[in-house]
């Protein structure tokens, strides 16, 4: 699309009209990493090279980059989290897949104080793949659409006094909720889930900074309700 026109399909949106829906499979592999960030202006942007990856729907997207929003550019049925990061892939093709994240304050957070303190990627998801999923746009200009959204439903924690920062130095840098336009939203099961468990991250691991290695992430989303997709 023309960087100047803004089409029908723009993100961010409200998540609380979700349905539970047919499989697309979700596989999220995140190897052990730390990576510092910098601020881009508007927000802290983290770039990250190689080995981080998704797949969606069978598509794989390599991870580029990820970075703040508070507070958070989705809500759910009108309530806004803190904060939300977005981690933005890509595939060999150009196509771009966004995963958020939304964030809660809380004072036990081991999560990081400050901008300068280097982050384990893994350390940013939460502890199972349910998701929301929708097609819609960048969320800051040229607005391009085409973009697969992928919205974690659980969330992380950050320690209160991230956010104060992150908010003196840039202020609010969430888009404002864009019309539906009639788009699906799904919201898809995580991680192998029986009747009457929560799935749960095989290990749940405390914040990681400085050169602490976490394990290889693999999240796995094989379970879904039936539901609203049309046949193929
Ligand atoms: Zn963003």
């Amino acid at each position: 699309m023309h960087g100047s026109v803004i089409g029908s399909s723009q993100s961010s949106i409200d998540l609380g009209v979700a349905d539970p829906c047919e499989p697309l499979e979700l596989v999220i592999d995140y190897r052990p990493s730390v990576d510092h960030g910098h601020d881009a202006g508007t927000t802290h942007n983290v770039p990250v090279s190689g080995g981080h990856s998704i797949s969606y729907g069978g598509k794989r997207y390599e991870l580029d980059s990820y970075h703040f929003h508070t507070p958070s550019e989705h809500s759910i049925d009108g309530e806004f989290a803190a904060a939300e990061i977005h981690l933005v892939h890509t595939d060999v093709a150009g196509d771009v897949a966004v995963l958020g994240v939304l964030v809660d304050e809380s004072e036990q957070s081991a999560g990081p104080l400050h901008f300068s303190e280097a982050t384990a990627i893994e350390s940013l998801l939460p502890d199972t793949t349910t998701h929301y999923a929708y097609e819609g746009s960048l969320t800051t200009p040229p607005y391009t659409e085409g973009v697969v959204w992928i919205v974690m439903k659980d969330r992380i924690t950050l320690h209160p006094h991230w956010i104060e920062t992150f908010n003196e130095r840039y202020g609010a840098n969430n888009r404002p909720i864009q019309p539906l336009n009639g788009r699906n939203v799904m919201l898809g099961w995580g991680a192998p889930h029986i009747e009457g468990q929560v799935p749960k991250r095989a290990e749940h691991q405390p914040w990681q900074g400085g050169t602490a290695a976490p394990r290889p992430k693999r999240h796995k989303a094989s379970h879904w309700l039936a539901g609203c997709m049309p046949e193929p």
